[in-house]
């Protein structure tokens, strides 16, 4: 049993002033595995104190130390590797090549892309007798979800660090080991105390008091639609800024001209991806009209190829969805696609074969579906996808930004003229043309209801700055 009961405040592993504990599940096998604190307001009064006394001195450290912490951290972070796997393969389920290949080097990712931008980012500019300074904007509340463990930490930690903004992190409750090996990561990297502090539990015991503090001047939020607008209107009472990355319904768009064997494998594995637990997901399928039953064919086959089972074993694609609540959520979106009208052509309601025990989904495929429909509009974060024909690209177009989300885009086919139309005419914060990589240092973030603000290198850091004016400064 893993039990961390205690919270990481001023650089020590403290009681939480509550005594109370929260359990966390594996979901692979529905056994509780482990414990961690229940934070209170006590707990974030003292970890938000912490973080106010070293912010003055935290702002003011060199580039150059803030930038030799951040590769002190990477260090740490590579020599806890094997840590990280194990504990995010129980805590989400996550199959254990991808604990390794996706979720640990997705963080590695962020604290480099962090040390990287800090090596050209311009904290001062002249213009002309005067100067324009960024500087830390004050102690940052971070809140994260479950999805991406070490990444949704990571990326927000990167940046506040890299600005010189002192944190208080309160990490998912269902997934809280991987933020706590994080803090003993910080520790080992020899973080100065208060400018990292975690405090556990869950929204609204820690998550509610955080929002609400007025010395935190700061939230930076990854999550739900609901709860980022609840986090929006405690931060709106005294004014702190906010960063929030929340939901998405993204579109897959394949292009008449594309390779059709490897649009299918793509468009697949952006529905089944982290057992469809993705908020830039691509789970609107766009199909020419005319290509749609040579698709749905191909995609089906390749659905079916799809290894769901233990996260343990090396040869398992899909591991389960995240909590028992999150599984019944995703049968009841595939219960409103039958029930709407929509075509189920792969899977369906319940778990794969010989899956009984764990939160197990069945990869599925819905064709005939109108994109006004529940399936095609709400975010169903699981392994579900939405096929949708269109006729010619102005409509694809239209149906890909009739939405109310505008987090990511995935257009894929031969003709690059073409290509680049739909990416420049996608409402969203990221477009992805066919294969292309995406890199830690291009911008994250959503246009409409997927949020606001701007995530990864250069960009996340900005997030945590303020701009100061200084006129005369070199009279
Ligand atoms: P959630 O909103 O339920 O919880 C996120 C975090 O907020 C958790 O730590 C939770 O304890 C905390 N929280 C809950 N209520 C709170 C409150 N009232 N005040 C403050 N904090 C509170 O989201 P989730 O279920 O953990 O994550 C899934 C959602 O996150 C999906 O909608 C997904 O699209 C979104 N997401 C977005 C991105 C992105 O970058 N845009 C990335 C990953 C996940």
């Amino acid at each position: 049993m893993r039990n961390y009961t205690k919270q990481y405040i001023n650089g020590a592993w403290v009681e939480s002033e509550s005594g109370k504990t929260i359990d966390v599940v594996n979901p692979a096998t529905e056994e509780v595995f482990g414990c961690i604190a229940k934070g209170n307001q006590a707990d974030v009064d003292k970890a938000v104190q912490a973080a106010k006394e070293v912010y003055v001195s935290f702002r003011h450290t060199p580039v150059e130390e803030r930038q030799a912490m951040l590769g002190r951290i990477i260090e740490a972070y590579k020599a806890r590797k094997q840590d990280l796997i194990d504990v995010m393969t129980l805590e989400l389920g996550t199959p254990v090549t991808k604990s390794e290949k996706v979720h640990y080097e997705m963080g590695l990712k962020h604290f480099q892309a962090a040390y990287d931008a800090l090596e050209t980012f311009e904290f001062e500019e002249r213009r002309g007798d005067n100067l324009i300074v960024k500087e830390a904007i004050g102690v940052a509340g971070l809140v994260t979800p479950w999805n991406f463990p070490t990444n949704q930490t990571s990326l927000k930690l990167a940046a506040a660090f890299a600005a010189g903004a002192p944190v208080v992190l309160k990490p998912s409750e269902m997934t809280p080991f991987a933020a706590i090996i994080l803090a003993e990561i910080f520790d080992e990297a020899g973080v100065p105390k208060g400018v990292f502090n975690l405090v556990n539990g869950d929204g609204e015991g820690v998550g509610t008091p955080l929002s609400q503090h007025p010395d935190v001047r700061m939230m930076s939020f990854t999550g739900s639609g609901g709860t980022g607008s609840k986090i929006m209107a405690e931060a709106s009472k005294d004014f702190k800024k906010v960063s929030l990355e929340l939901g998405g319904k993204s579109p897959f768009i394949l292009l008449d001209d594309a390779d059709l064997d490897e649009a299918v494998q793509a468009a697949v594995a952006k529905v089944v991806n982290n057992t469809g637990q993705v908020c830039t997901a691509g789970t609107r399928t766009l199909v020419p009209e005319h290509l749609k039953d040579a698709f749905l064919e191909k995609a089906a086959t390749e659905m079916a190829k799809v290894k769901v089972g233990d996260p343990q074993l090396s040869e398992t694609e899909v591991g389960p969805i995240v909590s028992e609540k999150q599984y019944n959520q995703v049968q009841t979106y595939i219960q409103k696609g039958i029930d709407e009208g929509a075509a189920l052509v792969y899977g369906g309601l319940g778990k794969p074969e010989g899956l009984t025990t764990g939160y197990f989904a069945k990869p599925t495929i819905f064709a005939d579906v109108d994109n006004q429909m529940t399936i095609a509009q709400e975010e169903i974060f699981g392994p579900v996808m939405s096929v949708i024909t269109y006729k010619n690209l102005d409509e694809a177009i239209q149906i890909a930004n009739d939405t109310k989300y505008g987090l990511a885009g995935y257009v894929y086919g031969k003709d690059h003229e073409k290509l680049k139309k739909l990416a420049r005419s996608i409402e969203a914060g990221t477009v992805i043309i066919n294969k292309a990589p995406r890199t830690p240092d291009l911008p994250f973030g959503g246009y409409k209801q997927s949020g606001i603000g701007r995530e990864w290198g250069d960009y996340g850091i900005e997030e945590f700055l303020e701009v100061k004016a200084i006129a005369g400064f070199y009279q």
